[in-house]
């Protein structure tokens, strides 16, 4: 089933997506097979599978986006960052993956490794992911190119603004969708879309949501990203703060919120950053009528 991404948003088509990352172990590669399962009976547009630095984890994101493709025959993206490699590398791992069926890539610049506060190009290598998405949209036309855009303004930004005009330079280069950055109030989302809007970007921009289910995810978001938290969200985790299970339900009760507000505003598409499960996924997506399970 050949797929880009662009095919996945349209006038009638509603572009579900799935975010995976590489597990470390054969039993994690089990387990989120197990899960993966589960999702793909929500007729999934496309799943992707995250990048991190080193040679041993990017052959991972292949073996799991491509044993994805291989076992569901659902259209793939494999994540990929400029971190630590150069030009003619990239285009190897690309190569790689085409041969494998992973005809999608999600181009992003990639976060500065452990213990550096900031980025480093490497000779030869990329500096922004503008820069990532020319080269793949020159050397790579066939492939579907979705880029990262933050609606609370990527942390190095210095205002939502310069932010905007460094997305719009991605857009320019080829990329085909943006897939946001989570977050946790719609307005942010909205007030973003309209600001691409208005600089002339086309492309679809889709909301990511990521559904917390504990009350430890929240600290790490919070220092990962810096989305911020409604203190009534907070509030509704903290009430059972003894109690996984009713942490789990009151994020579910939020995300599930979020979602239906989102759907009002007519959005091309949700990006769910599932973290290698399910449960949380499915029971959003069960309490939306379009996408229910039968
Ligand atoms: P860029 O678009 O290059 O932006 C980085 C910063 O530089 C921004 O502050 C921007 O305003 C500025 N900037 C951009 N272009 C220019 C320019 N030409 N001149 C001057 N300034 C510029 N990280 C991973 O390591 N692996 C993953 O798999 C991964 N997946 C992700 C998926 C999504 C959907 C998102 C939203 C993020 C993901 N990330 C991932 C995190 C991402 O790598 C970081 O947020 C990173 O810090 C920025 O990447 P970017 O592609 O947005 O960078």
């Amino acid at each position: 089933m050949p797929m880009t991404i662009r095919d996945a948003y349209g006038p009638n088509r509603f572009g579900l997506s799935f975010e995976l990352f590489p597990p470390k172990s054969a039993e994690g590669m089990t387990s989120l097979f197990q899960h993966v399962d589960e999702l793909v009976k929500f007729d999934p547009s496309y799943i992707t599978c995250t990048f991190g630095a080193g040679g041993s984890t990017q052959d991972r994101t292949l073996d799991v986006i491509a044993g994805v493709r291989d076992k569901y025959d659902v259209p793939v993206a494999t994540h990929l960052t400029c971190v630590g490699l150069t030009s003619p590398q990239i285009g190897e791992y690309l190569a790689r993956a085409l041969d494998r069926g992973v005809e999608n890539v999600v181009a992003l610049r990639g976060d500065p490794p452990k213990g550096e506060t900031a980025f480093t190009p490497i000779a030869g290598g990329f500096s922004y992911a503008n820069e990532l998405v020319g080269y793949i949209r020159r050397d790579f036309p066939q492939m579907g190119i979705a880029v990262g855009g933050y609606p609370e303004r990527h942390q190095e930004a210095p205002s939502l603004a310069v932010d905007l005009d460094n997305l719009k330079r991605k857009v320019d280069a080829g990329a085909d969708v943006v897939i946001t950055q989570l977050f946790y109030n719609n307005d942010d989302y909205f007030r973003f879309r309209d600001s691409c809007e208005s600089l002339g970007v086309q492309i679809p921009i889709v909301p990511g949501l990521l559904p917390v289910t504990n009350l430890a995810q929240i600290q790490r978001i919070a220092s990962l990203c810096g989305a911020k938290l409604p203190p009534r969200f907070v509030a509704a985790l903290e009430k059972h703060a003894d109690d996984p299970a009713g942490q789990f339900s009151a994020g579910v009760d939020f995300a599930i919120e979020q979602a239906v507000g989102l759907l009002e505003g007519e959005i091309p598409g949700i990006h769910f950053y599932v973290l290698n499960k399910s449960e949380a996924t499915r029971r959003v997506l069960n309490a939306l009528p379009q996408f229910a399970e039968e």
